[in-house]
C-alpha cells in the first residue's frame, strides 16, 4: 500500500536529501512525497517520475502544514534534513513538527544515517499499512477527553 512520506530538507541539506531519493528511487516510487515548497521543487525537477505534493515553503508556514498532516494521522514517514549549524527563522515551526511526530510516534529521520535506515524499513512498513487496511490510528481525541475530565496537567 502507498505510503506517505514528508521530505523536508533546509537549504545545506537539499543536495543530501535529492542524493538520498536518487539511491532509493525505487522503494520509494509506489509512495507519495509529501514536501515543503523548495524541496519539492528541487525533487520534481531531478525526478519528475515521482509522485510529489508540495506544501508552502518551510519559513513560510510548509512545516506547520506537514505537521497539521501528521497530528491527524496522514503521515508514514518523515526525513526531515534539517541544518544543525545555522538557526532558522522557523525554528518554532522545526521544533513543532519534531513534537509531533514523536506523539504520534511516526518514524522520523534527521539525519542520513536515520534516513538510510528508514528506507530499508519502508517496504515492510507498506506491507505493514496494506496489511491493517489503511491502519493508522485515529488522533488521540480520546486521549484530549480524558486529560480535560482529569483537568490540567501540570509538567
Ligand atoms: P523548503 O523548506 O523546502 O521550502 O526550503 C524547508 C524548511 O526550511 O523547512
Amino acid at each position: 500500500m502507498s505510503l506517505t512520506i514528508a521530505v523536508i530538507a533546509h537549504d545545506t541539506s537539499k543536495p543530501v536529501l535529492v542524493e538520498w531519493i536518487g539511491r532509493h528511487i525505487e522503494v520509494l516510487r509506489p509512495h507519495l512525497l509529501l514536501a515543503t515548497g523548495t524541496t519539492g521543487a528541487r525533487i520534481r525537477e531531478r525526478y519528475p517520475e515521482l509522485r510529489v505534493e508540495a506544501v508552502l515553503s518551510g519559513p513560510l508556514g510548509g512545516d506547520q502544514q506537514i505537521g497539521a498532516r501528521v497530528a491527524e494521522g496522514r503521515v508514514d514517514a518523515i526525513v526531515f534534513l534539517f541544518d544543525p549549524l545555522w538557526a532558522q527563522p522557523h525554528e518554532p515551526d522545526v521544533r513543532a513538527l519534531i513534537r509531533i511526530a514523536t506523539l504520534r510516534d511516526v518514524p522520523i529521520a534527521v539525519n542520513p544515517a536515520t534516513a538510510e535506515l528508514l528506507a530499508a524499513a519502508l517496504p515492510a512498513m507498506a506491507a505493514a499499512k496494506e496489511a491493517t487496511a489503511g491502519g493508522i490510528a485515529a488522533p488521540p481525541a480520546q486521549d484530549s477527553a480524558a486529560r480535560g475530565a482529569a483537568g490540567p496537567q501540570t509538567a
